[in-house]
């Protein structure tokens, strides 16, 4: 039973965001900046954003040589190039909006490991290809770092290098954007499952339950920001999800690890996290079981990141794995992320892919417009 208070100044907004991750976060932000007089409201079901946002690991990239080459098997340059464009300028937005000290940022480089013999015309493709957005060369051979990192010599044939990657603290990054939504007066509800919506000719209802308690709020804009989770609302939507593991080892005595590393067209990466070693991916392994949005490990990929960890990334030291996780993305059949307008009220902004580190604060951005024009 509501109060009159209550019904009046607590359960109407001009925006409600259902959706906590740093989407959600950052459409909320951005939609203040020309609102600022906007009641917003952001519903997160979980206690922390339960998605993606907290679990990945914290790459800011926008891809290694094996993985443009897999993107332009389905798309054209031109496409490419904006592709990369929009998720180096979202990892520019990211880092200009919360500053690189609160969010951890290290401009370290990406590498990528090769374990084939390369074509190594292929750098000089590539570099070419992007010339007209960095106006540098962006891909390097490395090669003579495979010792100095500890690798192993006899797997790891050739090594990249990005000099425009980076990585951030993913926990920083998250509790930031949390600060900043509580500074600008954006509230938060979390454990705060959303059933359903409906659009009326002045509002837009939106159905929550709260620690088993029902209500409906009312709102005068609505942004679904629930990547993996859409087809709940939209199940036409080009959105499958996709699980991915990741996994900490204790703290370790050797090599300290500076850049964010990738193998296998992108599908695993690794990168060093406060001393130790982080390693995640191998989703290509088995597809359709990690085609789901249920937590949980599943143990062939594990053993899989783990073989790789002894026997080509850390051979000289043995590494414990000290926790292990998975987070939920959302993929389709291409590789763009979807912001549009599903009506006069509601907008969607979803479909990261692996990639929504880099591009998440763009399509916050994007979709805050949508909803203010
Ligand atoms: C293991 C892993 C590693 C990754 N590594 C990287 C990386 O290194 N670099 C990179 O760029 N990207 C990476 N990603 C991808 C990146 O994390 C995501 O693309 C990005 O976080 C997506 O943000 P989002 O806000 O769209 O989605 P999410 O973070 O998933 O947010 C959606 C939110 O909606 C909430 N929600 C869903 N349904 C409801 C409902 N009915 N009511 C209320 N709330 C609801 C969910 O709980 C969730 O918190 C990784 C992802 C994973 C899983």
């Amino acid at each position: 039973m509501l109060s009159f208070w209550e019904t009046t100044q607590l359960t109407r907004f001009d925006l409600v965001v259902i959706g906590g991750g740093l989407v959600g976060l950052s459409t909320a932000i951005h939609y203040r900046k020309d609102n600022p007089e906007a009641r917003i409201a952001i519903l997160e079901r979980g206690v922390f954003p339960s998605g993606a946002s907290t679990k990945n690991a914290g790459f800011l990239c926008f891809g290694s040589i094996d993985e443009l080459s897999d993107h332009l098997e389905e798309m054209t340059q031109e496409e490419l190039l904006t592709l990369v464009e929009r998720r180096y300028r979202g990892g520019l937005r990211l880092r200009e909006l919360l500053g690189d000290q609160r969010i951890g940022y290290e401009p370290c480089g990406g590498y990528e490991l090769h374990t084939h013999q390369l074509d190594h015309t292929v750098i000089e493709r590539f570099n070419d290809m992007l010339r007209p957005l960095f106006a540098e060369n962006v891909y390097q051979d490395a090669s003579h770092e495979i010792q100095s990192n500890g690798f192993s010599s006899d797997r790891v044939t050739t090594l990249i290098r990005n000099q425009f990657e980076g990585v951030i603290h993913t926990g920083k990054m998250i509790r930031a954007y949390q600060e900043m939504a509580l500074e600008h007066g954006i509230m938060t509800f979390t454990q705060t499952e959303c059933h359903q919506y409906y659009e009326k000719e002045d509002a837009v209802d939106v159905e929550i339950t709260h620690l088993g308690e029902r209500m409906t709020l009312s709102t005068q804009k609505l942004a679904l920001c629930t990547n993996a989770f859409t087809s709940r609302w939209l199940p036409k939507e080009d959105i499958t999800p996709g699980r991915g593991l990741v996994f900490v080892t204790k703290p370790r005595k050797g090599v300290d690890l500076r850049g964010c590393f990738h193998y296998n067209s992108g599908y695993n990466y690794f990168r060093s996290v406060e001393g130790r070693l982080l390693l995640g991916g191998g989703r290509h392994l088995d597809k359709e079981t990690e085609s789901t949005t249920d937590p949980g490990i599943n143990q062939h990929i594990y053993n899989a990141l783990v073989r790789d960890m002894h026997e080509m990334i850390s051979p000289d030291e043995a590494l414990d794995v000290d926790q292990v996780w998975s987070g939920v993305m959302a993929f389709g059949t291409t590789k763009e992320p979807i912001v549009k307008k599903v009506s006069d009220r509601i907008a969607l902004g979803a479909r990261l892919g692996g990639m929504g580190v880099a591009l998440g604060t763009e399509v916050g951005f994007d979709v805050a417009a949508l909803l203010t024009t």
